[in-house]
């Protein structure tokens, strides 16, 4: 079985600073991190390769320096790294961003075999659209599971995958035909730690390194902020409210309390009473 795990490398969160002009994120000299949730989809990729001896390939699109981040996922076991990189996705939004990787895993899938499962994270901690995944699997026209909490069962002679799905109101068991992508919720397992003879291993391995012309991209209109059609207009960091909470002590059981808070909410904005009398109509007590 051959697994491919999808990882973006990104700023620690801690230092986002964002380029007046364009609106993308500074990323020249900030200490960058694996994306949280790809360490989950990782995880999840090694424990499938301990339970039935898959190979796990590694792929990023990213600048020069997300090699750094591809060598930290063979310390944990990865058997091979791949980086896609070039200066024409530059400013890649998520449509040519799912177009750039999809193009890669095509070559991966004729250089090393076709992967069964793709994992990648629920969403990155920069982007945070969630849309890469569903995007590449789209592509691909592999089957997807997106907001996976649990692995609960693999059977590779009926090529099948049954999994926890996180949904509002509850957990959804479902299955899936291979070859199918599929998107890792946080927390959904512990991620290893690393092993000298792993991280030895990654000190020496050559990260496989392709380019545009590399995996096969002809039309580099559809790469970077030519093949993006979405403009991010201005980031900006919320202004902090001024207004501080207010605490609402009341005597009595929940009902009071909540009575007490109701009234609260209603003597700070008046308005409210009457649009929810007009909503709730007879229903209003
Ligand atoms: C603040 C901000 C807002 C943005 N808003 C938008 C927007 O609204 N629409 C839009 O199209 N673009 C947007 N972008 C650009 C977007 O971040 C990039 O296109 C990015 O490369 C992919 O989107 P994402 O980070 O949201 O990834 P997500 O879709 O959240 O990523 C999901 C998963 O896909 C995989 N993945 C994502 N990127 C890569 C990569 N480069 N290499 C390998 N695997 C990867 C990872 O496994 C990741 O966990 C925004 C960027 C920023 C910084």
């Amino acid at each position: 079985m051959h697994i491919v795990v999808c990882i973006k490398q990104v700023p620690d969160s801690a230092q986002i600073r964002v380029h007046p002009v364009t609106n993308t994120i500074m990323r020249q000299g900030v200490p960058t991190i694996i994306n949280p949730y790809d360490l989950f989809a990782l995880e999840e990729a090694l424990r499938l390769k301990d339970k039935f001896g898959a190979t796990v390939t590694v792929l990023t699109m990213g600048p020069p320096t997300a090699a750094d981040s591809l060598r930290k996922t063979l310390t944990f076991g990865a058997d091979r790294a791949v980086l896609l990189t070039d200066r024409y996705f530059a400013g890649s939004d998520t449509l040519a961003t799912s177009y750039a990787l999809s193009m890669a895993l095509g070559k991966i899938a004729e250089e090393f075999g076709k992967p069964e499962i793709i994992f990648t994270g629920k969403q990155t901690i920069d982007g945070d659209t969630a849309q890469v995944g569903p995007g590449i699997a789209k592509r691909l026209g592999y089957n997807q599971l997106t907001y996976i909490a649990r692995i609960s069962e693999v059977d590779l002679d009926a090529a099948t995958i049954r999994v926890e799905r996180r949904a509002e109101g509850g957990v959804q068991d479902l299955v899936s035909s291979f070859p199918v992508l599929i998107t890792m919720l946080e927390a959904s397992n512990e991620m290893r730690r690393g092993t000298i003879e792993n991280a030895l291993g990654a000190a020496r391995a050559e990260v496989v390194t392709w380019n545009a012309e590399a995996v096969g991209i002809e039309d580099l209109t559809k790469c970077g902020l030519r093949g993006s059609p979405t403009i991010v207009k201005k980031v900006f960091a919320p202004t902090a409210r001024a207004e501080k909470a207010e605490i609402v002590e009341a005597e009595g059981g929940v009902d009071a309390k909540a009575a007490a808070l109701v009234e609260a909410i209603f003597a700070k904005a008046p308005g409210i009473e009457g649009d929810l009398l007009e909503l709730a109509g007879e229903h209003y007590v």
